[in-house]
């Protein structure tokens, strides 16, 4: 795994268009809001874990009147915040903990396995992921460090 110097702006907008067309399909409204800043990271493994950031906040807006996801990106103190927004249904607190676990589903045809994965990508870049989830929307949030 070999890590680079990357443009988060470039990498989003990378993710953006493999995800785009679900979107259009699906109807779900997209917004982004990047501060564009430059990190060393292992470029697929993080593309990785934003589509399977996209991927999960789409299953969650599924049946909503107003569908949404927002991307965001913000730099500051040497580290880069990324996070993926929705207006799904709020996770119950008490299943917050298991989310990152391998095999925790509460999908009919889960595998359980997504954030996971994400999980061990953002540690082996010496960042985080956690979520938080209230009545108006679940964000998942990544920092890691910048170049
Ligand atoms: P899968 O998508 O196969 O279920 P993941 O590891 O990607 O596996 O996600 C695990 C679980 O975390 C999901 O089954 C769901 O319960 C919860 N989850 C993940 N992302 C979201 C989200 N954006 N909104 C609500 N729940 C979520
Ligand atoms: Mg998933």
């Amino acid at each position: 795994e070999i890590f680079k110097t990357v443009d988060v702006e470039h990498l989003l907008y990378e993710v953006e268009l493999l995800i785009t067309p679900r979107l259009l399909a699906e109807n779900i409204g997209f917004e982004k809001q990047i501060e564009p800043c430059m990190l060393s990271c292992y470029e697929e493994g993080l593309k990785q874990v934003v589509v399977n950031l996209l991927t999960n906040a789409i299953d969650a807006v599924q049946g909503r009147p107003e569908k949404m996801i927002r991307v965001q990106s913000a730099c500051q103190n040497g580290m880069v915040q990324l996070s993926v927004e929705n207006n799904g249904e709020m996770i119950p607190p008490d299943i917050l903990e298991s989310l990152f676990q391998p095999f925790f589903t509460t999908k009919q045809n889960g595998t359980g396995i997504g954030l996971s994965i994400c999980k061990n990508i953002i540690e082996k870049h010496n960042g985080t992921i956690s979520c938080e989830s209230t009545r108006e929307s679940t964000r998942f949030i990544v920092t890691l460090p910048l170049a």
